[in-house]
């Protein structure tokens, strides 16, 4: 993946949280199942961008 902002060739890293951390969309009621994805991260080591992609982003 290439950094927006340098198009320096960004490395993929792990973000450190206690339990892994995912994304999870919003219901409307509590009878929907809410879809879920972990999460990417990737960071240039030029200018120190981060950036956050979703494993499984075709299901939103
Ligand atoms: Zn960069």
């Amino acid at each position: 993946m290439k950094c927006i902002r340098c198009e320096n060739e960004m490395k993929k890293v792990n973000l450190l949280t206690f339990g892994g951390f995912q994304i999870e969309s919003e219901t409307k009621s509590i009878f929907e199942t809410p879809e879920t994805s972990g999460v990417e991260v990737f960071v240039c080591n030029k200018c120190g961008h981060i950036e956050l992609k979703a494993k499984d982003f075709r299901k939103f």
